[in-house]
């Protein structure tokens, strides 16, 4: 076995990935013809290889334009899932769903989260893979719309449900996670979990990171690369154990960071932070879960045992149940051994 092998082969937990990118590049042509919805190409090598954001917009909202019925949706979460097990060895999974890009294809919050959960007990049947959904607040909407999201969430309680995240950006492009303050009280009130994008590129201020978790009171960060580069959040932050979801493939796409033992990922890892990896937009970044530990983690500089920490602290991380949990790391600390071995 090569060590590419035993890194793709450790049990994994995926706390960051968008419902929508996993979908598969066949099932994306399939149903956007079924559907009349242009894409850029049908070539499936050719799709995802973006000139620039606006390509990789338009692969997206039709992705959404191309999900109109709950078996579609259910199929898409099904497939996801059996793809990452046999990329991954994925066995837990946390998806970020933006229930306000569905309005235009007439499905609403419930229809939305029960087909993707019907899709998701199923492949948990066929496959093991736990899962939990995190309905995801668009920032480039107001900050009543977040309100109001989180209100829907809480009038329609699903299991499955069990936090709220925030993606996209602000119509002027930046971050500014304490615009969606009330959004967060509002759901902590009521025991939903929160995580935020931040601190994720170059123009994001390293202060969001601090902003999100003792401003917003989130329980982990998606990204928060930046946070290395201001020596008194990330004191701040490493002192609070907050874990960093973060997701190697995707930094390479959008801020073009070479995989070396300087990005930041590698820099947080060595810093002492609490890093697990995820793939963010898995198939529209051309990426998957293997590929995040077995091709990202060695050209930083990372190796086994590095690796062995970072798949534990996505279990650790992980907002299931605490049976659920100790049954993973289980396995986990199983699997380290045999494959050290
Ligand atoms: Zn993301």
């Amino acid at each position: 076995m090569t060590p590419e092998d035993a890194l793709r082969l450790l049990p994994k937990a995926e706390l960051h990935c968008h419902f929508v990118s996993t979908m598969r590049a066949s099932t994306l042509v399939e149903l956007a013809a079924r559907h009349r919805v242009p894409l850029r190409t049908d070539d499936l090598d050719a799709l995802f290889a973006y000139e620039g954001l606006p390509d990789f917009l338009d692969v997206f909202n039709a992705a959404h334009a191309a999900l109109t019925t709950g078996d579609e949706i259910a199929r898409v979460a099904y497939e996801g899932v059996e793809d990452a097990v046999r990329a991954g060895n994925l066995r837990y999974r946390e998806y970020f769903v933006n229930p306000d890009n569905f309005r235009d294809a007439g499905i609403g919050y419930t229809s939305l989260v029960d087909a993707m959960t019907d899709g998701l007990v199923q492949a948990e049947r066929d496959f093991g893979v736990g899962f939990r959904i995190v309905a995801a607040i668009n920032r480039s909407l107001p900050a009543a719309t977040a309100v109001d999201l989180v209100g829907t969430v809480l009038a329609h309680p699903r299991d499955a449900v069990v936090g709220i995240g925030m993606d996209d950006l602000t119509p002027e492009l930046t971050e500014d996670p304490l615009r969606f303050q009330e959004a967060y009280a509002l759901a902590a009130r009521h025991g939903l979990r929160g995580t935020a994008h931040v601190g994720e590129t170059l123009s994001a201020d390293p202060r969001n990171v601090a902003d999100a978790v003792f401003g917003l009171g989130v329980e982990r960060v998606d990204h928060g690369y930046r946070v290395v580069d201001d020596a008194d959040v990330l004191a701040r932050v490493g002192e609070a154990g907050v874990p960093f979801v973060c997701t190697p493939f995707s930094t390479r796409m959008l801020s073009g960071w070479g995989f070396d033992p300087g990005h930041r990922i590698a820099r947080m890892v060595r810093a002492g932070l609490r890093v697990t990896l995820a793939t963010d937009d898995a198939v529209f970044f051309r990426t998957d879960i293997g590929r995040e530990y077995s091709e990202a983690l060695p050209a930083m500089g990372l190796g086994l045992d590095d690796a062995v920490r970072i798949a534990r602290v996505g279990f650790e991380a992980a907002w299931c149940d605490e049976s659920q949990r100790e049954r993973m790391l289980a396995d986990l600390r199983g699997a380290a051994l045999a494959l050290s071995a």
